[in-house]
């Protein structure tokens, strides 16, 4: 019996997930927290490389995969949350919990800083439904005001702003100047939340990300390199029943 790693590709994978991108110029490797290991990889790429590509970059893989299975562990009691921390607005909501004959869910705020569940509350997919509904109306409130007072702060204008529940991006911008931004920015830390919130209003000018876009960026936020890397970090600090 031989314990040796095995250098050939047909190794046993991890599962993972590849999207094909028109927009990625390269090959990069991403953990997103509901879908795993996810390849996104240029339109017409050869799928037959992956699993070579994955046998090459297996260390790193493994130990964020191994590092985002301990974040959900700590993540106590995720299917009855007790608690909900929204750093982008820096909140910290205690939530309890009351279950009654209602076949639905209702979130209600009690006071500053408690939220309270009543209804089908052991249901869980209702409950989580539910949660997220809270998030979203957060979020409605906090996330475009906040693009208001950047917009108006560095001289952008944009046509409108939607908040919604993307599963695998932070925002994104329409060549009509639509800003849609998801309501889970919350969960991040406020400078990450002005990036993404700045990244789409530089999209206002430029519809790429070429080097004007950069330079624009990199007047804007000296450090938004540094700052994209923990935003691709950020998505394991989010809490399992806000991802569809
Ligand atoms: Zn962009």
């Amino acid at each position: 019996m031989s314990f040796a790693r095995s250098s050939n590709p047909a190794e046993t994978l991890p599962r993972y997930r590849v999207r094909h991108s028109s927009r990625a110029r390269h090959v990069s490797l991403t953990i997103h927290p509901a879908d795993g290991l996810v390849i996104v990889v240029p339109n017409g790429f050869d799928e037959q490389l992956i699993p070579g590509l994955i046998h090459t970059k297996r260390s790193w893989i493994d130990a964020r995969l191994r590092q985002f299975s301990d974040a959900l562990i700590n993540d106590e009691a995720w299917l009855r949350p007790a608690r909900m921390t929204l750093p982008a607005v820096n909140e910290h909501w205690s939530i309890k919990y009351q279950a009654n004959s209602s076949t639905t869910v209702r979130i209600s705020t009690q006071d500053k800083n408690m939220l309270r569940a009543t209804g089908a509350i052991d249901a869980e997919v209702k409950l989580h439904a539910a949660l997220r509904r809270w998030l979203k109306r957060r979020a409605d409130l906090a996330l475009p005001q906040r693009l208001t007072e950047l917009a108006d702060r560095h001289d952008f204008s944009f046509t409108r702003v939607t908040i919604r529940q993307q599963r695998t991006r932070w925002g994104s911008c329409s060549s009509r100047g639509t800003i849609s931004l998801n309501a889970k920015l919350l969960f991040i830390a406020p400078e990450l939340v002005d990036h993404v919130l700045l990244h789409e209003l530089c999209h206002t000018l430029h519809a790429h990300h070429g080097d004007s876009f950069q330079a624009l960026m990199a007047d804007l936020m000296p450090n938004h390199r540094q700052q994209r890397v923990a935003l691709r970090e950020a998505w394991t600090h989010i809490p399992r029943w806000a991802h569809r």
